[in-house]
């Protein structure tokens, strides 16, 4: 029971993750429904509940428009798709492109998921440098999915509703 549940607008488009316990009394309040359920079931005094794993707000909630995008390790996996941003193997590391050491900002526009033998082997040069390229420029991810990503793994249930790249 500790994934939690993937809150939608009224629009289906997702806006936050909260804990299972809250989307139920959401569910039991009728201020959302129950669109994908988890596993197993929710008791309550009066009635039993399958545990929600994604529900849909029953009125539509504006959102403040947040333009920035948290910088975490899992985000940037995300937004590259879990590949490495110079031979497209399985990423496993965060690469600055142009390196921290010669003053590279930790910053979206900068990082790009990496296997560790590229990491390793680029050091504290630039793609440049190496006669490398970048398979695609690095920057802010944008859309809706990214309030729900950067904090959790996203639970595969939720795949129909979070625009995704595929996993490695
Ligand atoms: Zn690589």
């Amino acid at each position: 029971m500790g994934s939690g549940a993937l809150v939608l607008n009224a629009t289906y488009e997702p806006l936050c993750v909260v804990s299972v316990r809250r989307a139920a009394i959401l569910v039991l309040s009728a201020k959302a429904v129950c669109v994908a359920d988890g596993e197993g079931i929710l008791h309550s005094v009066r009635r039993q509940l399958p545990v929600p794993s994604v529900v849909r707000l029953t009125r539509y909630v504006r959102v403040p428009y947040r333009s920035h995008v948290g910088l975490s390790r899992r985000a940037i996996f995300a937004r590259d798709g879990w590949r490495c941003a110079y031979c497209r193997g399985p990423a496993e590391t965060i690469d600055h492109v142009f390196p921290r050491s010669r003053g590279g900002r930790h910053a979206w526009e900068n990082v790009v998921a990496a296997c560790a033998r590229c990491n390793h082997t680029k050091g504290d040069k630039t793609p440049a440098e190496l006669g490398w390229r970048l398979h695609a420029l690095p920057g802010a991810p944008k859309g809706m999915a990214w309030r729900v990503l950067g904090h959790r793994a996203p639970d595969p249930r939720w795949a129909d509703w979070l625009d995704l790249p595929e996993a490695a």
